[in-house]
């Protein structure tokens, strides 16, 4: 049965959802291998729909800050495509890789070009070529998701950055063995330090869903301005279909039917082209590191509106 096909508001789907949410036993587990993400409570739910026109709806936790870790892949994918254009794929591939999402073995016989700019070797050449460009990637990423989030209150969680950098030695091993073939200007340590940054962005549901309408309005910013082509928009939600939720982008296309891009802090942003987005946060994961009441929880939202890319 469909609820809502042509809605005014998304609000009483969104209810509906937390109800069901609620009900359902098995949370999963926080991610440990950050020691500062462990301590998260797993029972904690939050969801947000946000318009094109910056309308935004919610349910349960949708307020409240979370890390948003591997979810700021899909911002900075967006930044360097827009100042880089086309070269940009001369450095990093866009096919899903098949392993998990920190590691090294594609690397070496694949000459130190990373499969997709969403695993961690890829997102550290695209943070690395923006970092080129800008003099500040994550300075550059804060700006953005403040100006589209319409929240200058977000910012790093340096407990967050500092944790994954003492326990960061798989992220310096990518960016020193990228760095042998050429694939790397800066100076690992550098790097590092940008991506860690980037990753450690606390920002709530209803921050990430907004931030992420761009994607939603083929390219448009929330001032108007273009921050890229159309094509490029939908060549951004291409990747997030089958690259954006570690090795089960077929198992989340197959539920969900959405582009959608997870982190280990347990979020998870979608997109529906030209309708809206969403963004889901519940910190226990499943074993390939997405969040099982998030994923569950748009499941659940495609089925009921109808609305997904298929
Ligand atoms: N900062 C995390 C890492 O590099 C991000 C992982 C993720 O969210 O997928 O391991």
């Amino acid at each position: 049965m469909l609820i809502v096909t042509s809605p005014t508001t998304f609000q009483p789907v969104l209810e509906r959802i937390a109800e069901e949410i609620e009900r359902t036993p098995g949370r999963g587990r926080p991610a440990d291998y950050i020691p500062a993400l462990a301590a998260r409570d797993p029972r904690s739910f939050g969801m947000a729909v946000a318009e094109p026109d910056g309308t935004v709806y919610g349910v349960g936790d949708w307020r409240q800050p979370f890390s948003a870790q591997s979810i700021t892949k899909v911002f900075t994918l967006a930044l360097g495509l827009a100042r880089e254009g086309d070269t940009l794929w001369e450095h990093v591939g866009r096919e899903p890789s098949g392993n998990r999402f920190n590691s090294l073995v594609q690397l070496e016989y694949e000459n130190g070009i990373p499969r997709n700019p969403f695993i961690n070797a890829g997102a550290l050449v695209v943070t690395d070529r923006l970092h080129t460009r800008t003099g500040d990637a994550s300075g550059e990423l804060l700006a953005f998701l403040r100006a589209e989030s319409g929240n200058p209150e977000l910012d790093f969680d340096t407990e967050v950055a500092v944790s994954e950098s003492a326990h960061g030695d798989r992220n310096a091993a990518l960016g020193h063995f990228m760095a042998s073939y050429g694939n790397i200007d800066n100076p690992v340590p550098v790097l590092l330090e940008q991506y860690f940054r980037q990753c450690s962005i606390a920002a709530s549901c209803a921050d990430l869903a907004l931030a992420t309408t761009f994607l939603a309005r083929h390219g448009i910013r929330a001032d108007g301005t273009r921050l890229l082509s159309r094509s490029q928009a939908k060549q951004i939600n291409a990747i997030m279909l089958t690259c954006g939720t570690y090795d089960a982008a077929g198992d989340f296309a197959y539920r969900v039917g959405l582009p959608g891009k997870s982190g280990v802090g347990g979020g998870v942003i979608a997109v529906v082209p030209g309708r809206c987005t969403l963004c889901v946060w519940s910190p226990g994961l499943d074993e390939r590191g997405n969040s099982v009441a998030g994923v569950a929880a748009l499941d659940r939202f495609t089925t009921l509106t109808g609305l997904s890319v298929f």
